[in-house]
């Protein structure tokens, strides 16, 4: 952003002494040495002032198993989650505003693996887990093992911001919600048939994957330069003993600093963690002075190496937007600055 603005200052400078001086020669060169400048700050600066990405789960998304109304509700629930996002940030708001908006959104559409729709553990009940992390002062708080809370994103969110902890879990995180005026709900309240039917079927495979991640995840990046990162889900399922995936885990599902990027991840948590993900692309960056693209390309390449498979959204300081996966789809999208947008779901 700086460099970005020392050269519109130099470019001003030129600009007056083309206006004041008198040669034309000299007018020519000064011409000449403006367009240069214009036309090496279109290719550097910023790609986007402010910018909104979203994933909704990585996986076997197959356009052969999806009808054409389940696509549209997927891309407009979408729509409507990042739209949500870009109001706030375009009317100068918070990016860790905008990335609660957008994720309370997904979290209440039974579409996706978080909030009411989330995945059932084995015995068939619902146990969320979700985290924030804002980039410029690297605060984070996260949950896990949420039964009653309609909206974990925002208790996770309340955990940063108004306890001395960064992770609660279980009871504890719900003694807490309820201590700062959350209420709670029933645990069957976020319970959908479709994921009671994949958990009896998965129990019958006695298997913990049905390769469908769901979890959804933000990153976005305000006017003022910050970024903030959320993730939010109902986990794996068939999970069992208060299994805990990446999601909540800062650093592997999400991770934020204002210096390199914000990350969030979806797929096979457990792989997620032991590549502490999200660190490892904003480091990358950080160490390497790579750009987001190929981080995330590196990374997820470890995560395919040691068998594991899903996705990372990110928004790099200067705004670039990354969306990369390694499964046969991602739910995923973007607004930037200019409000262009794009959604999409298939490789
Ligand atoms: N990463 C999540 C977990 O392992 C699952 C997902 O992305 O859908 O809990």
């Amino acid at each position: 952003k700086s460099f970005k603005s020392h050269k519109t200052s130099i470019s001003n400078h030129l600009l007056e002494i083309h206006n004041n001086h008198k040669s034309t020669k000299m007018k020519k060169t000064y011409t000449l040495l403006v367009l240069i400048l214009l036309i090496i700050s279109c290719e550097t600066v910023n790609k986007n002032e402010f910018a909104i990405v979203i994933h909704g789960g990585a996986g076997t998304i197959l356009k052969e198993n999806m009808s054409n109304e389940l696509e549209t509700a997927y891309k407009d629930k979408m729509k409507e989650a990042l739209e949500a996002g870009h109001y706030i940030l375009k009317n100068s708001g918070t990016s860790v505003d905008a990335v609660e908006a957008a994720i309370k959104i997904l979290e209440d559409s039974e579409l996706f693996n978080a909030g009411r729709g989330s995945v059932l553990s084995n015995n068939e009940e619902v146990e969320m887990d979700a985290s924030i992390m804002t980039g410029h002062n690297l605060n984070a708080g996260a949950i896990s093992g949420i039964k009653q809370i309609k909206n974990p994103i925002s208790l996770a969110r309340k955990v940063m911001e108004e306890s001395e902890h960064v992770f609660l879990s279980g009871e504890g995180a719900e003694d807490f919600a309820v201590s700062k005026g959350f209420e709670t709900v029933e645990n069957n309240s976020f319970i959908t048939e479709r994921r009671l039917n994949s958990v009896r079927n998965a129990k019958k495979r006695d298997s913990i994957q049905d390769n469908k991640f769901g979890t959804v995840g933000c990153v976005a990046l305000d006017k003022f330069g910050n970024i903030t990162s959320g993730t939010s889900t109902g986990g794996m399922t068939n999970k069992k003993w208060n299994r805990i995936g990446d999601v909540p885990i800062i650093g592997a599902g999400t991770y934020a600093n204002n210096k390199t990027c914000g990350i969030s991840s979806t797929g096979w948590g457990e792989y997620f963690i032991r590549n502490v993900v999200a660190y490892d692309i904003s480091s990358q960056i950080d160490y390497l002075k790579i750009d987001i693209n190929q981080a995330a390309k590196n990374t997820l390449k470890k995560v395919k190496d040691l068998g594991g498979s899903g996705g990372v959204i990110g928004i790099d300081s200067d705004g670039n937007i990354m969306m990369d996966f390694n499964t046969k789809g991602m739910y995923r999208g973007y607004i930037n600055s200019d409000g262009e947008t794009k959604i999409e779901i298939y490789q």
